[in-house]
C-alpha cells in the first residue's frame, strides 16, 4: 500500500516517497517535512481518545496499529487567577504532563517509534536532555526495539531513573544535548539504530503538531490569539505552526479566521532563537556554555531554527528570554495558582508571558495558550 504522504525538504527540492525511513535531506542536510497533498479528512471522522484520533492527518497507513500508550488528549485548563494576575483577559494552561512519562515528547515519539518499527529498523537511539530520552525508552518498550540514550550527566536523576527502569541503556555524557548528539550520531552509524533526534527524522513533527490539533478542537474549532512554548529543539513549535496552515487548508478553521501569535520562550543562560529573533536572522549562531535548571531548554543550536524563526516572523510572533529566579518564581506561581505540578519549563513559558505583557508585546484583551510541558515531579531528586 503506497503512503498518503510525501516527504519534502523543508529548505530545498528534495522530495522522497512517504515508505522510506527518513532522516534529514541527503541533498542540504536540513530537515525533511512530512506533506499529504491534497487529502481532504473530516472532522467528522476523528476517532479515539489518544492523539491517534487525528491518524488520518498522520504518517500512519490505514488499519495500521501505532505503537501508543495513551499519549495526548491533555486538558487545557483555563485559569482565571492567572489571567487576573498577568492582567489578560483569558488564560489556559495545556499540562503536556498528562502524557506517559510525563512529557510531551510522548506525542513526537509515539510517531517516530511507529514509523521506524514498520521499517524494521534494529533498535533505536537518542539524545537527550532528559524528558526525550525517557519518552523514547517507553515506546521502544512497547515496540520491543532495544534502545540506547545519550544524556548530560547533569540531566535530573529522577529523569535517569525513569530510562534505565524502562529498560533502556543510558550513557551519561559531559557537557550538554550536543556533545550526546555526536556520541549518539556515532553510534547509529556503526550500530544501524534509528537516531530519533530532534528534526533529525520528519515524524517526531507530526506528533507533535497533534496539540495544535487539540487546541482547537478542544476550544470548538476556533484557534487563541497567542500561545507561548517554551522552545528548545523547537519540535512542538514548528509542528502547531505546519498543523495550522494544514487545518486551514483541510477547512477545518475558518478560512479568514487569524492563526495565533507563536512566542518563543527560553532562558537568559540559553537563549538561541531569543537571539536570532531580535537581530531579525533566519538562522541562529549556537550560544555558548548553555545553562538553565529548565533543562528542556538547554539546547544551544536546534536544527530547526530557520524553521522556528520562519514561524516566528509568519505569525508575527516574538520571542524573550527570563532569567532562573524568575522561572523559579513562575514554576511555584503557575503550581499555586492551578494545582498543575508544573516543570520549570512551564514556569518559563508563564514568566515570558507575564514579562510580555508588562511590555505591551502583547495585548492585555489577548486569549492566551500557555504550555506546561512537563512534570515538577520529574526535576525533584
Ligand atoms: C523537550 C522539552 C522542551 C522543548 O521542546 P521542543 O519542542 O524540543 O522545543 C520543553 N519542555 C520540556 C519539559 C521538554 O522536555
Amino acid at each position: 500500500m503506497s503512503a498518503h504522504w510525501t516527504l519534502h525538504c523543508s529548505a530545498c527540492d528534495y522530495t522522497a516517497d512517504g515508505d522510506t525511513l527518513a532522516t534529514v535531506c541527503p541533498k542540504c542536510g536540513q530537515p525533511l517535512l512530512v506533506e499529504y497533498g491534497d487529502i481532504r479528512p473530516s472532522r467528522e471522522s476523528l476517532d479515539g481518545w489518544s492523539m491517534w484520533r487525528y491518524s488520518w492527518v498522520l504518517p500512519l497507513h490505514e488499519r495500521e496499529k501505532p505503537v501508543s500508550l495513551g499519549e495526548g488528549g491533555t486538558p487545557l485548563l483555563e485559569s482565571p487567577r492567572l489571567a487576573r494576575e498577568l492582567g489578560v483577559r483569558r488564560l489556559w494552561i495545556k499540562d503536556e504532563a498528562l502524557n506517559p512519562t510525563a512529557s510531551f515528547k510522548a506525542r513526537g515519539m509515539s510517531a517516530a517509534v511507529t514509523r521506524a518499527l514498520a521499517q524494521g529498523v534494529p533498535g533505536l537511539v537518542v539524545p537527550t536532555a532528559g524528558n526525550a530520552g525517557a519518552a523514547m525508552a517507553a515506546y521502544a518498550a512497547a515496540a520491543g526495539l532495544p534502545a540506547r540514550v545519550f544524556a548530560p550527566e547533569t540531566t535530573p536523576k529522577t529523569i535517569l531513573d525513569t530510562i534505565r527502569a524502562l529498560g533502556a541503556t543510558l550513557v551519561t555524557v559531559p557537557g550538554h544535548i550536543g556533545d550526546a548528539g555526536k556520541q549518539a550520531r556515532a553510534f547509529a552509524a556503526e550500530s544501524g539504530f534509528f537516531d530519533v533526534s530532534t528534526l533529525r527524522e520528519p515524524y517526531r513533527i507530526e506528533g507533535k503538531k497533534t496539540m495544535g490539533l487539540e487546541l482547537a478542537e478542544q476550544l470548538g474549532w476556533r484557534l487563541p490569539d497567542v500561545v507561548v512554548y517554551p522552545t528548545g529543539g523547537g519540535t512542538g513549535l514548528i509542528g502547531m505552526w505546519k498543523v495550522f496552515a494544514e487545518m486551514r487548508r483541510w477547512g477545518w478553521l475558518d478560512r479568514d479566521a487569524a492563526l495565533p501569535r507563536m512566542i518563543v520562550a527560553q532562558a537568559e543562560g540559553c537563549a538561541p532563537m531569543v537571539r536570532a529573533f531580535a537581530a531579525h536572522a533566519d538562522r541562529a549562531t549556537p550560544w555558548e556554555n548553555p545553562s538553565t535548571h529548565a533543562s528542556g531548554l538547554r539546547v544551544p543550536g536546534p536544527l530547526g531554527d530557520r524553521l522556528i524563526l520562519r514561524a516566528l516572523y509568519e505569525s508575527r510572533g516574538d520571542a524573550a528570554a527570563v532569567s532562573e529566579d524568575d522561572i523559579r518564581r513562575d514554576t511555584a506561581t503557575l503550581a499555586h495558582a492551578t494545582g498543575v505540578d508544573a516543570a520549570p519549563e512551564g514556569g518559563c513559558a508563564l514568566a515570558v508571558t507575564r514579562k510580555l505583557v508588562a511590555e505591551g508585546r502583547v495585548a492585555p484583551d489577548a486569549e492566551i495558550v500557555v504550555f506546561n510541558t512537563g512534570s515538577g515531579a520529574s526535576y525533584r531528586a
